[in-house]
């Protein structure tokens, strides 16, 4: 199939999907000086494999359901209309994507979520652990070399204990409203009947190489001559709709104690070519934790992000809190076009940002921060050290920084991250707000198949080397420890008050940083609404070259930053972010919600 054609056919489900009840696309005339200014001739969407199909934003007054698949979306958007909380909206929502968007998360994994409930922050999380038999060689060969990224994903050993279900067991025990049983109703009722192949799915079906390895999930995925499912065929999973029955009757324990654990242990040892250590006991050991979030002040805003074991949070409020040192209100784009200082200085605080997130963050129930907290990193004073480096020049690679109380000499992470996972964000009519970036890891995790759902490669996110010449890598495998995570669900407020902003959060592996950072630079600091935010071109850098989003990105912009001295590389950046906003109408406040045109997702309130 031709790109065109792909991207037409995310644009046509896309729209179809969207004729589901409660949908408010914002009428043109509702959008006071926040029209939104597209791509001129030359920079438009490009044709990609994952299409992009130009989103108009979505209004509503009660509650807002944001979510990578319409029939996830509208499974939350069920829930809320039905008088549920925002995490039972989030519940259903997941449960859906276990079936819809298999690629990208579900039961099998694991997620971060950050809740308020009007008052009070909270940061659950799920995050995968690594067995208690796996040590710092996890990902390394006989020869004491890591292994190549691949030959760690695929198979049983790259397969952490998931953590999703307990953790939003335990956000429901809180902050739920509707029974625990009926947040499960719309997945198992799609997977029982089936439900239509979504065009991203078919897309990434026929590209991957390795599903097709694992007989049970190649059954499901292909057809008997081993092509993938059209778009539009009714695939039908009976196998998950029985798990999800378990487990909506009889609580996280009927997957995390019985044999749904023990057909996880089964799996994943005995995998032909590369078994992995994950037990059933693992499993039923696993805790989800509550954490303390990372919220900073940024202007006229606090952000609240998410601690350790992801670097998120940390990682997020680190370039703001550089780039609060400069002017970037001045340097919004224009006519569609990226402003290149805006750009320049965005990619050096990035830069920054990253050699810190390398050296020093990790999961602290193992390796503690510089100075034992968050508070060191995220100093004002160091931070403006940091951002008086910036210079007029790219410094092409940051060195890590000393932050106050910093004992610990830490080598520096490699381990690589590929891009799958999906975002949630919902507000109800409570005021309570989720925000829940939730990942399988690479796309289809591991490609281990069992009873109906994918298991995770988390342990990938690991570093595959334990040491390099400066000491031992904070983010070395170690039993029981959860990997580094760049997940980073994020909730705004305004400074010092409970009123809420935003929220928001985006698949992408390390490249999450940027492309939430985008979304509140581009929302806080140049006015857009959260949609625009989206639909700019993404940016930034991770400490290597400065990455600039392939086809979306005018080639003035490249010079103008290869003269400050950057080594640009245009790539695809396939992000997925969704986000909901407070934002004036018309003199009415209303809750508006923006999509990625880069994937599937969509928005849907009352
Ligand atoms: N595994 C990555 C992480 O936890 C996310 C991968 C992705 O976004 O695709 O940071």
């Amino acid at each position: 199939m031709n790109k065109t054609r792909l991207s037409l056919l995310a644009a046509a489900a896309v729209a179809l999907l969207c004729g589901c009840a409660g949908i408010a696309p914002v009428e043109p005339q509702l959008q006071p000086q926040l029209q939104s200014q597209p791509l001129p001739p030359g920079m438009q969407a490009p044709e990609r494999a994952t299409g992009f199909a130009e989103k108009p934003g979505w209004t509503a007054r009660k509650f807002m359901v944001a979510a990578a698949n319409p029939l996830a979306a509208d499974a939350g958007y069920q829930m809320l209309r039905s008088g549920g909380s925002a995490v039972d909206a989030a519940i259903a929502v997941q449960m859906v994507l276990t079936l819809v968007e298999p690629q990208s998360s579900g039961i099998g994994g694991g997620a971060f979520l950050m809740h308020f409930d009007g008052k009070t922050v909270k940061a659950f999380d799920g995050r995968e652990t690594a067995p208690m038999a796996a040590t710092e060689m996890l990902f390394q060969g006989a020869n004491g070399k890591a292994l190549s990224f691949h030959d760690g994903v695929v198979g049983g050993r790259s397969v952490g204990a998931p953590g999703v279900l307990r953790m939003l067991e335990l956000a429901h025990k809180e902050y739920g409203r509707l029974p625990w049983a009926a947040l499960f109703a719309p997945a198992i009722r799609l997977a029982q009947d089936g439900f239509a192949v979504s065009p991203r799915l078919h897309a990434m079906l026929q590209t991957e190489r390795h599903l097709k390895t694992d007989p049970a999930a190649a059954s499901y995925f292909y057809d008997r001559d081993g092509n993938p499912w059209p778009v539009g065929h009714v695939l039908k999973n009976p196998e998950l709709a029985n798990v999800l029955r378990e487990v909506a009757d009889k609580g996280g324990d009927a997957f995390y104690k019985g044999q749904i654990a023990q057909d996880i242990e089964n799996k994943v040892k005995s995998h032909p070519r590369n078994p992995g250590l994950l037990t059933a006991a693992d499993i039923g050991a696993y805790q989800a934790k509550v954490r303390e979030p990372v919220c900073s002040d940024y202007r006229a805003w606090t952000v609240c992000g998410m601690p350790p074991p992801s670097s998120g949070g940390i990682a997020i409020a680190q370039l703001l809190g550089i780039l609060e040192n400069r002017n970037m209100r001045a340097l919004g784009p224009k006519n569609g076009l990226m402003n290149a200082e805006a750009v320049h200085l965005f990619s050096e605080a990035g830069r920054l940002a990253y050699a810190d997130r390398s050296r020093y963050v990790a999961d602290t129930d193992f390796i503690p921060l510089p100075g034992n907290s968050t508070k060191a990193l995220l100093d004002k004073t160091y931070l403006a050290g940091r951002a008086a480096l910036i210079g007029d020049r790219s410094m092409g690679v940051a060195e890590s920084g000393v932050p106050p109380a910093t004992a610990l000499a830490l080598g520096v992470d490699t381990s690589p991250e590929f891009p799958s996972t999906s975002h949630i964000s919902v507000v109800d009519a409570s005021g309570n707000a989720v925000s829940m970036t939730t990942s399988i890891e690479d796309a289809f995790g591991s490609r281990q198949m069992v009873r109906g759902f994918l298991l995770n490669n988390q342990l990938t996110d690991f570093s595959f080397d334990a040491a390099d010449a400066n000491g031992p890598i904070a983010n070395r495998v170690q039993p029981g420890k959860r990997p580094r995570s760049s997940m980073a669900p994020t909730l705004v407020f305004e400074r010092g008050s409970n009123n809420l902003v935003m929220s928001t959060g985006s698949p992408g592996g390390s490249a999450i940083i940027n492309y939430v950072g985008k979304v509140l630079i581009g929302t806080l600091d140049w006015g857009l609404d959260v949609q625009q935010a989206i639909s700019l071109p993404n940016f930034g850098s991770r400490n290597g070259p400065t990455e600039l989003e392939l086809d979306r990105t005018d080639t003035a912009l490249a010079d103008r930053l290869k003269a400050k001295g950057h080594q640009v590389r245009m790539i695809e950046q396939t992000s997925g972010l969704q986000g909901i906003m407070r934002m004036r109408i018309g003199g009415e406040e209303v809750w508006f919600g923006g999509a990625d045109p880069r994937r599937e997702g969509i928005v849907k309130g009352d």
